[in-house]
């Protein structure tokens, strides 16, 4: 279409060109006036195309680079909270959100080396993955810790998720030199019903989290649903500790 317009505009132009100068375009002059910028133009527009879809192509790259935690292939913390955020805004807040934290990682750290620590994060990230659904959101949301969002899941299946990804992390073990160390992770969870932030729903998750830590670590907390009221209730204290 762009090379047709071209050709019809370089035979315009060259008429009146023509015209100024002589009297007028013979049928040779017409015939390469419509043919030369569709010569020149049809390799153009394909150069043009295949840049820019080589720049899209390095845009998608790019982003993905930007969401990626760069150790354990996970959305990093922006970009998981950014995209649960929006699944909650989409979905008037039907899902499930999961805090997972490593377990005396430190002790992994200083027993094994942060090297090694570093492995043990990939390790536990891809027990997390193989765990969910490839619809589900996972991120690392802190050194140590991970999210999970799993859209549009109730009470339930949150937590045969998150019991499955407790016993995949559980089924790991840190070995070096004689010494041997079995990982386990906490996960606190909540479940939303009615429309509620990422901010809120950290909040009661992060609060199970450390419940789920205090009651000897291994193990799921996750409490019935969430809505503006027990957001509420929770964030000021008055309930479930
Ligand atoms: P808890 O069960 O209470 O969570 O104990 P913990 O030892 O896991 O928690 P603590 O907050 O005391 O220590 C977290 C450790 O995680 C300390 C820190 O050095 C380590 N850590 C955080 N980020 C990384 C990382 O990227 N790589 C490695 N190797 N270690 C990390
Ligand atoms: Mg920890
Ligand atoms: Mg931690």
């Amino acid at each position: 279409m762009v090379a047709i317009l071209s050709a019809l505009a370089s035979v315009a132009l060259s008429e009146i060109v023509m015209q100024i100068l002589s009297q007028g375009m013979n049928l040779a002059g017409a015939i390469a006036a419509a043919i030369l910028p569709i010569l020149l133009g049809g390799p153009m527009l394909l150069y043009f195309q295949i840049q820019s879809a080589k720049l899209r192509d390095a845009n998608r790259r790019l982003e993905t680079l930007a969401s990626t935690d760069s150790l354990t292939n996970c959305l990093n913390r922006r970009a998981f909270t950014g995209r649960v955020g929006k699944c909650l805004s989409q979905a008037s807040g039907s899902g499930a959100l999961l805090v997972i934290d490593a377990d005396n990682f430190k002790s992994v750290n200083d027993r094994f080396g942060h090297d090694r620590g570093d492995e043990v994060l990939q390790m536990v990230a891809e027990a997390i993955r193989q765990s969910v659904r490839d619809t589900d959101l996972v991120g690392r949301i802190g050194g140590e810790e991970f999210g999970v969002y799993l859209p549009g899941a109730g009470f339930e299946s949150a937590h045969h998720a998150a019991e499955r990804i407790r016993a995949a992390v559980n089924a790991l073990f840190v070995t070096s030199d004689g010494l041997v160390q079995r990982l386990s992770v906490s996960i606190g969870g909540a479940v939303c019903a009615g429309e509620v932030s990422f901010a809120e729903l950290f909040r009661v998750a992060d609060r199970r989290l450390y419940s789920a830590k205090n009651g000897g670590r291994n193990r799921v907390k996750l409490g019935g649903s969430i809505d503006d009221a027990a957001v509420a209730r929770l964030a000021s204290g008055l309930a479930e500790r």
